[in-house]
């Protein structure tokens, strides 16, 4: 069931890069394994993943004690300052960056483990549809500023969530903003590679508009349990 949808999303996203000339190999597909158990997550890495995504810190670190291997976690939910210790040490990326105190603490977490954490900015692109992630200029600017002062945070791109809805030109407007944002920053001097952006309901029109990682959980785990 689970390698068969795997192969599904990855037919899709095959079949998108060669529409529209792009390489399969700069896009990331993170299974988001947030609920899912450890004989599911067993399940995904055996059918080849080589990401997998939470989105709660104290689940995250449950996790990384119980499943090991060749792969990387995301840590992709909200993070509050003190469930940084949570994930500092099994967390490959940060996506959710969203003030520069979470940076700051997260900088100082990371030092006193020896670690360079790789950390994405989470951005605010459907203002009314989305609580959390930076937005303005000047508050996007300041924070990657003090990500690529920080001694311990490598700034590797930008992360956002679209609404949940069914027009398309609302969701391509989220990522043709956090393009632009990216391009922005860039043209600036900062070097920021990675877009985090498309989930289930809408990868497709994030692999059109440059992702290169993207976050599903649902097209291949299925409907999670509501809790
Ligand atoms: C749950 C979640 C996803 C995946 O959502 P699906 O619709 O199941 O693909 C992606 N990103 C974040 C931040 C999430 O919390």
């Amino acid at each position: 069931m689970i390698a068969e949808n795997l192969k599904r999303v990855e037919e899709k996203i095959e079949q998108i890069c060669l529409e529209i000339g792009r390489n399969r190999s700069e896009i990331k597909l993170i299974a988001v394994s947030k609920t899912q158990s450890k004989e599911v997550i067993e399940e995904v890495l055996s059918a080849g993943i080589k990401d997998l995504g939470e989105n709660k810190a104290q689940e995250l670190r449950d996790k990384a004690e119980l499943i090991s291997g060749d792969f990387n976690w995301h840590y992709i939910g909200h993070l509050q300052s003190n469930k940084i210790k949570y994930v500092i040490k099994s967390a490959e990326f940060i996506h959710s960056v969203d003030s520069i105190k979470l940076a700051d603490e997260i900088n100082k977490k990371a030092e006193s483990i020896n670690k360079v954490q790789k950390v994405l900015l989470e951005i605010n692109t459907s203002k009314e549809a989305s609580k959390f992630g930076l937005s303005g200029e000047k508050e996007i600017f300041d924070t990657a500023a003090f990500c690529n002062l920080a001694k311990n945070l490598d700034i590797v791109g930008l992360m956002t969530m679209a609404p949940y809805t069914n027009d398309m030109e609302i969701i391509r407007k989220c990522f043709v903003t956090l393009r632009s944002v990216k391009e922005k920053l860039n043209s600036s001097g900062f070097r920021v590679k990675e877009l985090s952006m498309g989930m289930t309901n809408d990868y497709e029109i994030a692999i059109e508009e440059g992702a290169t990682m993207l976050r599903i959980g649902t097209a291949i785990f299925g409907e999670r349990n509501l809790i």
